[in-house]
């Protein structure tokens, strides 16, 4: 039998279906938005920061959190880029705007879409507040998108 060096390389795609619980803490923030749109903050026991998207534990002090805060949806442009980039799991076509929102009551800022807005209109420190899909499903998407506050 001849001998060979050659090694040979093979290109295939994975595709790993998977699924994962998101917790009483996050389902709860998750389930209040689709039934209620409402969107709920918490707030940590020992240190008082408020948290949006909730945890469980403090980033800061690690104390576990302790009250649930509803907020307005209202909030603040903390900062703000243009996507241009396709990807295949972004939830718009390209270009479209992500922001991260800072809103009235929390101490963290939101990523999130910006609609209904083009670059020209956003400037930091102006006033959003929140756009709901019809059809909310359990998803941080079900907030559409931010807008500039009418
Ligand atoms: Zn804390």
């Amino acid at each position: 039998m001849k001998q060979t060096d050659e090694i040979l390389v093979f290109k295939q795609v994975l595709q790993v279906p998977f699924e994962y619980s998101a917790g009483p803490v996050v389902s709860k923030f998750l389930v209040a938005l689709r039934d209620e749109k409402k969107i709920l903050a918490i707030k940590c026991a020992k240190c008082g920061l408020v948290y949006l998207p909730p945890r469980s534990t403090c980033a800061k002090c690690s104390a576990p959190m302790a009250d649930w805060v509803e907020l307005s949806g209202r909030g603040t442009l903390e900062t703000f880029t243009v996507v241009h980039y396709p990807e295949p799991v972004q939830p718009m076509k390209t270009p479209y705007i992500l922001g991260v929102v800072k809103l009235d009551g929390a101490d963290t800022g939101l990523p999130h879409l910006i609609g209904e807005a083009e670059e020209k209109d956003l400037k930091v420190g102006m006033k959003l507040e929140p756009v709901f899909q019809e059809n909310r499903t359990g998803h941080i998407l079900d907030i559409k998108y931010f807008r500039p506050l009418k």
